[in-house]
């Protein structure tokens, strides 16, 4: 879906929908994702008049525990304004300025703006790096047990 971002925004219009993280390639390639994500996008102007976006973003990923190799459910919600900007240099300078920025993330205007690649990256951003149920017994369960290849081997 491609949109013209500062219309949009100037406008206020709002478009919702879902990502379904399966069908998602970047995101199967960091690792075994599922879940469907919602996400609404508003058009706004800040304080200072800048055109911007407000993604939503919320649901619920199941992941594997890095401990146990067991599915874990992890529930997501966000939300971050993303500023317009109209040049490169306006947008390095905010985002990437020593100094105090209110800007959390930006975006440069663009005819044709691609929303779902927005939705991507915000949902990449919070994905888990190493995913752990919070109170994992899978070592000291796997400890316990012993292992079928042992007891095969003591067999043979
Ligand atoms: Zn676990």
């Amino acid at each position: 879906m491609y949109i013209n971002n500062v219309k949009f925004a100037k406008s206020a219009h709002e478009i919702s929908g879902e990502l379904a993280l399966e069908s998602v390639e970047r995101i199967q390639e960091i690792g075994e994702f599922k879940g469907t994500i919602k996400y609404t996008l508003k058009g706004s102007v800040d304080r200072l008049n800048r055109p911007t976006l407000i993604l939503s973003i919320y649901g619920i990923i199941s992941a594997l525990c890095q401990n146990c190799l067991q599915p874990l459910e992890l529930s997501v919600e966000n939300q971050t304004p993303i500023t317009i900007f109209f040049n490169e240099d306006q947008l390095d300078a905010a985002l990437f300025s020593e100094s105090e920025s209110d800007v959390s993330d930006g975006v440069l205007a663009e005819d044709e703006f691609d929303v779902m690649q927005l939705v991507e990256d915000e949902v990449i951003m919070l994905l888990p790096y190493a995913a752990k149920h919070d109170s994992c017994i899978g070592l000291s369960y796997h400890d316990k047990v012993e292992s079928p290849f042992n007891i095969l081997k003591q067999i043979i």
